[in-house]
């Protein structure tokens, strides 16, 4: 008997997978860019849609797929698709459906990147942009155009955590016959699911609480018009906006836990709040769900309970106080970013809105003294004493 397979010629074909009638528990990793047919025909019934089959991985892959299926089940979606980053999938969204000639609407508070996209490349491109406040949806009917195409906003603002009006704006989108985008990324479907709130089109980026780990840049979107979902798919493939394998399966895993971190971290940023709320040397303190905040009402009405987990706040002492602050609490990734299983803290006057004029961020509430938590899932004592430790020290600081 001779085995072809240890045959040194045959070194470069590729060996068949062993048998066995056992199957992985966990998903294989599926780096192939290429899949093999049969023959033409079969490649013809593939490329109409008459079998199921991978082609070429910028085109789709297994692992993208095992992923989406479970987001579109987190969301009560069909046919999402995983896309290389979250700001990939708000791309292939504002490119994959708009024209030269069009006008969409944003929420005043986006995140940065996707601010740029609509101040910067979409004008450049003859798509017209303009932003309004979506605390408020009677803004967003002043502000609508005869050319008006596309609403994006988000549930919950970056760093303020204002709550928009979904309902609202909904209604008004349906009014005007224009699709409502929600950049779900704060808020995830444990909290809050826009396709119930009329959504035409959730995004994601996994990247953040989904994955929970940071060690993976991902995003997801879902539409509810096929005709919608294959214009964003068609863009996102034809510009290869394609995720890793790897990454896809890293995020699968994180998904695993997600629902336990997601809670875990909700608890803990509600005592932090508490915790936080009791300092001396806190001015303020930002959650959802607290009496204090300028939304309460409606963040009880949307999320319930779900206040998530960021959290903002500011202390006194200006920009020595935020420096006392982050190094006294040096275990603490000092960090601009948001959902890792760890708690990350931010300071948005030197990250995010570091583009923004003095002026600008304190009309937003943005001062020297403020920063943004994203809080993970450690020991609550632990965070406590943390945060003690750095308020302590930005209150030593301002003297
Ligand atoms: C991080 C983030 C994005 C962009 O996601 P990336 O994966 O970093 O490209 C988009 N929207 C929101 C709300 C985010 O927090």
């Amino acid at each position: 008997m001779t085995d072809d397979r240890a045959i040194p010629e045959n070194l470069v074909r590729r060996a068949p997978m062993p048998a066995s009638v056992s199957r992985p528990v966990v998903t294989p990793i599926m780096p192939s860019v290429v899949y093999a047919s049969e023959c033409p025909d079969e490649l013809d019934a593939q490329y109409e849609g008459r079998v199921k089959g991978f082609t070429y991985a910028r085109e789709g892959h297994p692992n993208a797929e095992v992923l989406a299926s479970k987001i579109d089940a987190l969301e009560g979606a069909e046919g999402g698709l995983i896309v290389g980053s979250g700001m990939a999938a708000v791309s292939a969204v504002l490119l994959g459906c708009l024209k030269a000639g069009d006008h969409v609407l944003g929420g005043d508070q986006l995140y940065g990147r996707s601010l740029r996209l609509m101040g910067q490349d979409l004008p450049r491109l003859g798509i017209s942009t303009s932003l309004a406040d979506p605390t408020d949806a009677s803004a967003f009917v002043r502000a609508m155009r005869p050319e008006t195409r596309m609403v994006l906003v988000e549930l919950v603002s970056n760093p303020t955590l204002r709550v928009a009006d979904i309902p609202g704006i909904a209604a008004v989108c349906r009014e005007h016959g224009v699709i409502l985008v929600v950049d779900s990324t704060f808020s995830t479907p444990r909290a809050f699911r826009p396709f119930e709130h009329g959504a035409d089109i959730v995004i994601h980026s996994v990247t953040k609480l989904l994955a929970g780990h940071s060690d993976v840049t991902l995003g997801y979107v879902a539409a509810r018009d096929p005709a919608m979902r294959k214009a964003i798919y068609d863009f996102a493939v034809t510009t290869g906006m394609t995720p890793s394998p790897f990454d896809c399966w890293l995020a699968e895993r994180g998904l695993m836990s997600f629902h336990l971190r997601y809670d875990r971290a909700e608890e803990n940023a509600k005592a932090l709040a508490e915790h936080l709320g009791g300092l001396p040397g806190v001015r303020r303190v930002l959650y959802p769900l607290r009496h204090d905040h300028p939304d309460h009402n409606r963040a009880a009405a949307l999320l319930g309970t779900r206040g998530g987990n960021m959290l903002s706040f500011e202390v006194e002492g200006g920009r020595a106080g935020a420096n006392a602050l982050t190094r006294a609490m040096a275990d603490l990734p000092f960090a601009p970013t948001l959902g890792d299983i760890g708690t990350i803290l931010s300071h948005s006057a030197s990250s995010s809105h570091r583009a923004l004029s003095p002026e600008a961020r304190q009309e937003l509430g943005i001062t020297e003294g403020f920063f943004r938590i994203s809080v993970g899932v450690e020991d609550i004592e632990l965070l406590k004493r943390d945060f003690s430790a750095g308020v302590a020290a930005a209150k030593a600081a301002a003297g």
